[in-house]
């Protein structure tokens, strides 16, 4: 008799599997129409690097644990809710601390991200990432994608294991954003604690809040609200489709040093710097200013040296420049700076200064 039952439910639960999406599912879409039920949901690859994210430490504790740990399924495995936005495919790109991020990791994501949107099925990408230095990552795929389909980085400020970790609703939030038709063509964008940044103004600004991504004066582009995004605005620098630079076949890129300038500050590594790279970012004090010392030396250098801020908000023109041979980075941070003065580098190592001029207007 038992037998009998047996063979009775496996047919059941056979039948209901057999009717698409199961038995609870289809109970619940009783009343959708046909086109809703059979609509194509579309992919959002999931590019894990690792970062806070993906850290594992003491139970409830925030610091002191060890960042990129837990694996791009894991993390998924976390945010069920995720399932009902789109089918997903995850790939560990590496899993690392994001201090420890490469232009070798860059150019893997690159072209990873390249390869694949050309796949109808795919909507959108997220790349999980430490926010140490994601800015950068940001901006860097911002000026190297040639796909108008959504790239979205988030990460974490808390890890997995402290309380009220952040890491599962940014990545919520970052999946339905890939997944979304607004942000189609906004090149590389951020999403974090419900703020939706674009990547050439978003910086971290926070070594502890969850608010720790900002973007300064710009501010945010837009909100993001139980997986329903509300955008406002659209980057208007050059990015993505528009970009100039085309880093396939590249294994690398040049080398820019970036030199922070306080008082006092050593000449001697701003000689050692400009022997050992290829172009020099100065993160210059007020708008780009330096001392008379570090005046001399940049004079002399033959090498490109773009002129940034250690401070964070405000623009720098070449009216405030204090040497002839040297290029405003505008309002790029130093360390954006330096990438745009590292892909400029890799197009054409003899690139003129009126040229590189004209590419930190455009940027
Ligand atoms: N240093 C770590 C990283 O960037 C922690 C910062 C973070 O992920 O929030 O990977």
């Amino acid at each position: 008799m038992k037998k009998w039952v047996a063979i009775f439910l496996s047919l059941v639960l056979a039948v209901c599997w057999l009717i698409p999406g199961g038995l609870a599912e289809g109970s619940e879409a009783a009343g959708d129409n046909e086109t809703e039920t059979a609509a194509p949901r579309g992919k959002v690859v999931v590019l894990a690097t690792g970062g806070t994210i993906a850290g594992v430490g003491d139970p409830g504790k925030v610091t002191g644990y060890k960042p990129g740990t837990l694996t791009a399924e894991i993390l998924l495995w976390g945010v069920p809710e995720i399932d009902e936005v789109a089918d997903i495919e995850a790939i560990q790109v590496c899993n690392v601390n994001s201090d420890d991020m490469t232009a070798e990791i860059w150019l893997t994501l690159a072209e990873t991200i390249n390869r694949m949107a050309d796949d109808p099925e795919v909507k959108g990408f997220v790349i999980t990432h430490g926010t140490d230095t994601m800015e950068e990552t940001a901006y860097f795929l911002n000026l190297t994608l040639k796909t108008d389909k959504p790239v979205v980085l988030t990460g974490a400020m808390r890890p997995s294991t402290a309380l009220s970790a952040d890491g599962p609703l940014n990545l919520y939030e970052a999946v339905c954003l890939a997944a979304s038709e607004e942000a189609v063509g906004q090149g590389v964008l951020i999403v974090f604690s419900d703020r939706i940044y674009a990547a050439r103004s978003m910086s971290k600004t926070s070594t502890y809040s969850v608010m720790a991504i900002s973007a300064g004066e710009v501010g945010s582009i837009g909100i993001m609200r139980d997986g329903i995004v509300h955008l406002y605005e659209s980057p208007s620098r050059k990015h993505t489709l528009a970009s100039e630079f085309d880093v396939s076949g590249l294994d690398t890129l040049p080398k820019v040093s970036v030199l922070y300038f306080s008082v006092d500050a050593d000449p001697g590594l701003l000689r050692y710097a400009a022997e050992h790279s290829d172009g020099l970012v100065i993160a210059g004090a007020g708008a780009g200013e330096f001392s008379l010392e570090w005046i001399d030396i940049i004079n002399s250098l033959t090498i490109p040296v773009v002129i940034s801020s250690r401070i964070n908000d405000g623009i720098i023109t070449k009216d405030n420049l204090l040497c002839k041979n040297t290029i405003a980075a505008n309002t790029l941070s130093p360390q954006k700076a330096a990438i745009l003065l590292r892909l400029a580098l890799a197009k054409d190592p003899e690139i003129s200064q009126d040229s590189l001029e004209e590419l930190f207007l455009q940027y």
